[in-house]
């Protein structure tokens, strides 16, 4: 039976900067799936990697200048009312409290993130509160590892209609147009000097320069794990 709710696309990440590897996956899967809205979630403080040089109130306000105008997007400035570490169980947990048990969510994840899974906080419970929709990401193995196959096993779906069916628990593994960007890449281009133009929106890049974000480069803000 098909749910008369739409699901809620929740794609969380320190967007540090935001670019055109999260957008267009976003609006395929908005489209694909027939989802109500692709939710863009800052997090405040990331659990995977040191501190961004840029403010959560910097990252936020690049992303809402991505989506200027598109339907189906929204930015979620909820992780940034929240002290502390920023954990997506937290979230989807609160995401539930506003949108009630029976509304479909989808925690949107890219492969090198759904990889790491099992360093989450919480991660058994995130199917709990959650489908889990996976994006296919250039570089990123296919191969899993062993603890989180046993667990995708019995949860994953290759119908996109199981996520409109009920509220919570499958895994799809969806395509989307490969792109291979990073911020990390974003942010090394920057503090070198160079451009990062079209890789990312030209009004995301124009404030960027404006508030002179991003003008040096520190390992210790890349991805750790
Ligand atoms: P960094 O390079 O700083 O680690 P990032 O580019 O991976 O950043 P995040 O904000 O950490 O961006 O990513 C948020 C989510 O979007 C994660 O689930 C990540 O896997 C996914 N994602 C980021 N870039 C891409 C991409 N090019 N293709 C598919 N998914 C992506």
């Amino acid at each position: 039976m098909r749910s008369s709710l739409r699901p809620i696309g929740v794609l969380g990440g320190t967007f540090d900067p935001i670019h055109y590897g999260h957008l267009r996956p976003a609006l395929e899967l908005l489209e694909a799936l027939e989802l109500a809205e692709v939710r863009f979630i800052p997090c405040r403080i990331p659990a995977h990697r040191g501190t961004p040089q840029v403010t959560a109130e910097q990252r936020l306000a690049l992303v809402q200048l991505a989506m200027a105008g598109q339907a189906g997007f929204v930015a979620d400035d909820r992780e940034l009312r929240r002290e502390g570490t920023s954990y997506m169980v937290d979230t989807l947990a609160s995401l539930r409290e506003d949108f009630g048990q029976a509304t479909p969510l989808c925690l949107i994840v890219g492969a090198d993130a759904f990889r790491a899974l099992p360093t989450w906080s919480r991660w058994q419970d995130l199917a709990e509160l959650a489908h889990i929709v996976v994006m296919r990401r250039p570089g990123v193995a296919q191969q899993l590892p062993l603890p989180l196959e046993a667990w995708l096993a019995p949860r994953m779906t290759h119908d996109a209609w199981a996520l409109h069916s009920k509220p919570a628990g499958a895994i799809l593994f969806q395509p989307v147009t490969q792109l291979d960007i990073s911020a990390t890449q974003i942010r090394a281009l920057l503090a070198r000097g160079q451009s990062p133009r079209y890789l990312l929106p030209e009004a995301v890049l124009a404030d960027i320069h404006d508030r002179m974000l991003y003008r040096s480069f520190s390992r210790e803000n890349s991805v750790t794990s």
